[in-house]
């Protein structure tokens, strides 16, 4: 802390030293430089200043002209960028089951015989999430994801990993001081399972689905919603966007962070954002994924109102198909990596 302090101070001096010399440099040059050189030196930065404005302006309405300066950007922000692409498309497919859990968040991933989860629901959710897992013939979990510490999205994590062999735990970079928080990493370190918590741009493969971490993308503080784990699923054509309960600042960190490293957010199918929330599924975000189908997670008649109002409205003027667990209980997107057909368990 002490240190950071110390580097803050010394990097305002050395700007203020670097300010007075130029101010000086300037003084002098005026002394010398004829009217006719003035001339032109303002034409050419003039110039220089309209160029700038056009790339701008360019690159704003062609998010790819962004990827073709990726090589330009400096160093340290391209490091994660990987050009891996899905796996070959088998007979297995890819199955996305968004799993019933009232008011929270699970959803089962099935690529090629390997399975993924994401979130488990509330505490009192474990045992159906497990029981759903087992229905779907696996006693094996290749990867587990927490999206954020909160109960209605890890509270059966635990269950999960005293049920099943799972490989990997990925959570984000941010506990809290909960017993639902704690029982998970008790559950992890019982079960000799690796917690790790990847970094936007990093890929993985379930399967030969490819899985993007898009988010977070920076930190948040206490805001634990938006330190959502947010991943991108690649199965040949298909694919599927989840956002956790990322709130819309991150959703739109996530989208300029995507733009400029050339990775597109464009998705068939999105989980709507926090339950449908009006504090997510900003227009920024639906506008960078335009997904075809929103499938949104939620208890019916749940204390927040979710999904709100205007956040159905805004999708159906968008002219997404929406399901809800609500409504439709279990919801299973059954993909070949072309075409996407859907069951509903209600
Ligand atoms: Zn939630």
């Amino acid at each position: 802390m002490a240190g950071k302090k110390a580097a803050g101070r010394r990097k305002t001096a050395g700007t203020r030293g670097r300010g007075r010399r130029k101010r000086k440099r300037a003084v002098r040059r005026r002394r010398t430089v004829s009217p006719l050189m003035r001339k032109v030196r303002m034409a050419l930065s003039g110039l220089a200043g309209v160029m700038l404005a056009l790339t701008v302006i360019y690159c704003s309405n062609h998010p790819e002209a962004l990827e073709d300066l990726r090589g330009r950007l400096p160093e340290e922000l391209t490091v994660s960028w990987q050009t891996e692409q899905p796996g070959p498309v088998t007979e297995d497919g890819l199955q996305v089951h968004f799993i019933d859990v009232g008011q929270g968040d699970s959803a089962l991933i099935e690529a090629d015989g390997q399975a993924m989860l994401i979130d488990a629901g509330e505490n009192d959710q474990g045992e159906k999430v497990c029981q759903y897992i087992s229905s779907q013939g696996y006693d094996s979990l290749s990867y587990v994801v927490g999206t954020h510490p909160h109960s209605d999205h890890i509270g059966g994590i635990d269950d999960v990993l005293y049920t099943f062999r799972v490989e990997s735990l990925l959570m984000p970079d941010i506990g809290q001081d909960t017993a639902t928080y704690e029982d998970v990493m008790e559950a992890a370190q019982s079960r000799n399972v690796p917690v790790s918590s990847p970094e936007p741009g990093e890929q993985f493969y379930l399967g030969g689905a490819l899985i993007t971490v898009t988010g977070p993308t920076e930190n948040y503080g206490d805001d634990l919603n938006s330190w959502s784990l947010c991943l991108k699923i690649q199965y040949g054509e298909n694919v599927f966007l989840f956002t956790g309960d990322a709130e819309a600042q991150a959703e739109e960190d996530m989208v300029q962070y995507a733009r400029l490293r050339g990775i597109s957010l464009e998705a068939d199918v999105m989980k709507g954002g926090h339950h449908g929330s009006s504090t997510s599924n900003s227009e920024i975000l639906l506008e960078a994924a335009d997904p075809n189908t929103v499938v949104i997670s939620c208890g019916l008649d749940n204390e927040y109102g979710h999904p709100h109002e205007e956040v159905i409205e805004r999708l159906a003027r968008m002219g997404c198909v929406v399901y809800r667990t609500d409504h439709s209980g279990t919801v299973t997107a059954v993909c070949d990596g072309t075409e996407i057909t859907w069951e509903t368990e209600k």
